[in-house]
């Protein structure tokens, strides 16, 4: 794989990671225990505009926490898959399936620039 294709790519990775975390830091923190772990933070909506009881706002706060678990989760995930990736990339062992070893084609990293599989074993895998 060419030096330029991979040095795009990286800065693909890093925009991306940049986001992700900027997305993140919206609703969660960083867990200081666990390195890339992140914990979603219980909301604190207030006393609602539309004059909602105190019980009202806390069921809207608990709703609103649900929503961010699985969120974050995925979230977290996507990002540990780009670091992943740019950690691969200064391994010099970037775009090689992590399965069989091969290269992953050069279309589907364009696509995926954290793909881990070729296009064959992530198949096998879903
Ligand atoms: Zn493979």
């Amino acid at each position: 794989m060419e030096e330029s294709f991979i040095i795009k790519q990286k800065q693909r990775l890093q925009e991306e990671k940049k986001l992700l975390e900027k997305g993140l830091e919206t609703f969660a923190k960083r867990d200081p225990e666990i390195k890339g772990n992140w914990n979603s933070m219980f909301p604190e909506f207030g006393a609602s505009e539309t004059g909602g009881s105190r019980m009202e706002v806390a069921q809207d706060e608990v709703e609103e926490y649900l929503k961010r678990l699985p969120l974050e989760q995925a979230m977290e995930i996507k990002l540990q898959n780009i670091e992943k990736a740019i950690k691969k990339i200064s391994q010099k062992k970037y775009g090689k399936c992590e399965k069989c070893n091969k290269n992953i084609a050069r279309e589907r990293l364009e696509v995926h620039p954290s793909a881990k599989f070729c296009t064959k074993c992530q198949h096998a895998i879903l």
